[in-house]
């Protein structure tokens, strides 16, 4: 390997193809660190004194942001929450200890939380009743909805000022390119950085990784010295097939025209800045949990999913004085 094209001293160790440039370890960790720190700051994503939650899942990105929000921010004012989903042979559990040591290392608290104590079913729980039932609903559709409203719960109530989700490039393209698709402008402003608050139920979403590409996140966890285990969700074939195979498209232009997913949400940034559109739509309650709903609708989705297939709909809410969460009123 020749030498790095920025300190010049030691051996380069990574190519970039979207820059040309081969760094060696050190460069490019600093390459990644720069590149997260700009957008951050850019973007206004962390204001002085925040405290941010980070959404850990256990998995190589969630590393990253954890590892460079750790050095570039106050650990004491980081936490992390991971969510166990309840999926046989797929699950947080066994991966707890690694998510724990990792974060403790660097100072930051991690709150574990689950879906069948928050909301009374696990994902398998959810997939067995919807099968008696004889329904079709994805697995992926009740484990992102009750993951999202989770984290967002867990946030709110331990009085976090925004949550980090470590969405990278790949993600973040793939979703630009779906919403097009399927000619959801309003989705497609709400990607942007500087999309309003509908509600102040919601706490502000941020996503540092946002410009780094996925195979530059695996790169930075590998070169840190992180080594999960990587399982599969066994549910995965129900991940959303448009996405499967607008990534499959975008990775083949990518490598033959490196930078492009780059230069697309570069675009995105400029042309779609919300700031633009006149006004945005205020979001209404559920009528039954109370937390952020669609115009137009009475129930939010979560709470529809519920009563659908497990026939009752919960709020959560955190023991007083605890951080502990399951305790639920039931609703049917
Ligand atoms: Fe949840 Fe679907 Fe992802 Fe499995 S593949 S963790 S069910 S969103
Ligand atoms: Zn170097
Ligand atoms: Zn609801």
């Amino acid at each position: 390997m020749p030498l790095c094209v920025r300190c010049r001293a030691k051996e380069a160790v990574v190519y970039q193809p979207h820059t040309g440039d081969r760094l060696c370890r050190v460069c490019f960790i600093s390459d990644i660190i720069a590149r997260v720190s700009r957008e951050i700051f850019r973007y206004g994503m962390i204001r002085y004194g925040d405290r941010i939650l980070i959404g850990i899942s256990g998995g190589k990105d969630s590393f990253v942001l954890l590892d460079i929000l750790s050095q570039i921010y106050d650990p004491s004012k980081l936490g992390g929450v991971t969510v166990v989903e309840g999926i046989e042979g797929y699950n947080r559990v066994e991966h707890l200890e690694e998510i724990r040591r990792s974060a403790s290392q660097r100072g930051v608290d991690i709150h574990v939380i689950s879906l069948k104590d928050l909301w009374g079913a696990s994902v398998d729980d959810m997939v067995r009743a919807s099968i008696a039932k004889g329904q079709r609903i994805s697995p992926c559709t009740y484990c992102g909805i009750h993951r999202r409203k989770s984290i967002n719960l867990v946030a709110r109530e331990l009085g976090y000022d925004r949550v980090a989700t470590a969405h990278n490039l790949d993600d973040e393209v793939q979703t630009i390119l779906i919403n097009i698709m399927r000619g959801d402008i309003d989705r497609l402003y709400m990607n942007h950085p500087l999309r309003p608050r509908l509600s102040k139920l919601f706490i502000p979403k941020i996503k540092p990784l946002r410009k780094i590409y996925e195979w530059e996140t695996a790169k930075y966890a590998y070169l840190a010295g992180y080594r999960p285990q990587e399982v599969e969700c066994p549910y995965l074939e129900h991940f959303p097939s448009l996405r499967v195979r607008i990534r499959d498209i975008v990775y083949k232009i990518e490598t033959s025209r490196p930078g492009t997913m780059l230069k697309l949400i570069e675009w995105f940034d400029r042309e779609f800045n919300p700031s633009k559109v006149e006004k945005a739509v205020k979001l209404g309650e559920c009528s039954i949990c109370g937390e952020p709903t669609s115009p137009g609708r009475s129930i939010c989705k979560s709470c529809e999913l519920q009563l659908k297939t497990l026939g009752s709909a919960r709020t959560a809410f955190l023991r007083p004085g605890t951080s502990q969460y399951g305790a639920s009123a039931l609703l049917s």
